[in-house]
């Protein structure tokens, strides 16, 4: 096709970013250095937070938080089930198990009824509830910061969709209503590093229990150490950690993209509103982004609702026509219960509202690079390929 691809997303680096990393090259540190600390930094001020801990990526940010908040054998993880896998692969990775919450079929996001329900089926062993902020969307997260309090639970923001979302006025990642929240500097996602994640929290200990947990569980301050030898050599593992550094390669990256967050936000819905007014009143009855209350999101994704079996065409065809006609989509996401790994551990569950959301969701291109008519002109070809 003359007209160039349009993928469903795709970074976007410039000349700025480009230089930020050049500099570390030319610089001391690779890892662990100085622009590990201006990130996390610079992440503090953009979404509110205390503090903020730089790790290798979304899936180790959500590892980190539920080790350091304890959670282990014997509790369980509420993970709504239209998610990444890596939201509920975490529990499992603490040993703990996992309950899936049911979604809201239009907007695929876990509700204070659902949660109520996931409470329910946990046999009062909750410990840590995860609300993943699908497309950059988040809802009545002081609702369910009160439910899981009352269970016993803490909550854990998987806000790797979600970073320069707002919710009532307050940034996601500043922790009003949680524990912690947790970033991923995926290509794909807002803020790209190649790999990369943050977590943030208001709690001083638990960010200090991360931090080592980031390195093998290594205290670096001499004072905090259990044996006082004098010896300048001594460093001290106190806990069993990992290793889930991020490179100071890859924090240059992430800081200058940080820098232009503002602008990706603004981009993106710009973008939205385009896609908004061209499925306006469209005949197929296609339905663009259902969008929550309270909540101003920076859109990670543009995922619409379509009713394959009742237009008589699958979704597989839809998509495949789509890219012949150089429009990228996606579908996030199967339902992680339907994965066989927890299929084989937990058979099948009950999910009608992830269900009916899997039915009808697909992902239309949306990123910073999009031309102003992309919008239009992916709506024409979804429309004409729904059409035939
Ligand atoms: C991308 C993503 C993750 C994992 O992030 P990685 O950086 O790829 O490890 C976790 N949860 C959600 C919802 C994500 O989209």
């Amino acid at each position: 096709m003359a007209q160039r691809f349009l993928p469903y997303g795709r970074q976007s680096i410039d000349e700025s970013d480009i230089a930020a990393v050049v500099e570390v090259l030319r610089g001391d540190w690779l890892t662990t250095g100085p622009t590990i600390d201006a990130l996390e930094a610079a992440f503090c001020d953009a979404v509110g937070a205390e503090h903020a801990v730089a790790c290798s990526n979304g899936t180790t940010a959500l590892h980190l938080a539920l080790a350091a908040e304890g959670v282990g054998p014997g509790d369980v993880c509420i993970v709504p089930a239209v998610t990444f896998m890596a939201t509920a692969n975490a529990a499992l990775y603490c040993g703990a198990e996992v309950v899936f919450a049911d979604v809201d079929p239009e907007t695929g996001l876990m509700t204070p009824d659902t949660l109520a329900d996931a409470l329910g089926r946990s046999g009062g062993k909750a410990r840590a509830v995860l609300p993943v902020h699908l497309a950059g969307q988040c809802e009545a997260l002081d609702r369910m910061a009160m439910q899981a309090e009352a269970a016993g639970a803490v909550i854990i923001e998987d806000a790797c969709h979600a970073v320069g979302s707002h919710w009532r006025g307050e940034p996601v990642g500043n922790c009003t209503h949680s524990r912690a929240a947790t970033f991923s500097f995926h290509p794909v996602k807002t803020i790209a590093a190649g790999e990369g994640g943050m977590v943030t929290t208001r709690d001083s200990e638990l960010a200090r229990r991360m931090r080592m947990l980031r390195s093998h569980g290594i205290e670096r301050d001499p004072s905090q150490h259990m044996r006082q030898a004098g010896e300048p050599w001594w460093h001290e593992m106190q806990m069993l950690g990992w290793n889930y550094r991020l490179s100071d390669i890859q924090a240059a990256l992430a800081l200058s993209q940080l820098k232009r967050l503002d602008a990706f936000a603004a981009r993106r819905h710009a973008l939205a509103a385009a896609y908004d007014v061209a499925l306006n009143g469209n005949n197929k009855g296609i339905e663009g982004l259902a969008r929550t209350p309270d909540c101003d999101p920076c859109l990670h994704l543009y995922p619409v609702r379509i009713d394959f079996d009742g237009l008589g065409k699958s979704r597989a065809k839809v998509m495949s026509e789509l890219a012949a006609q150089g429009v990228g989509s996606q579908v996030h996401y199967i339902p992680v219960c339907d994965q066989p790994v927890y299929k084989a551990r937990y058979g099948e569950v009950d999910m009608p509202g992830a269900r009916r959301y899997y039915a009808r969701t697909l992902s239309l291109p949306l990123f910073v690079g999009m031309a102003d008519e992309d919008p239009a002109r992916v709506v024409s070809v979804l429309l004409e390929v729904l059409g035939g």
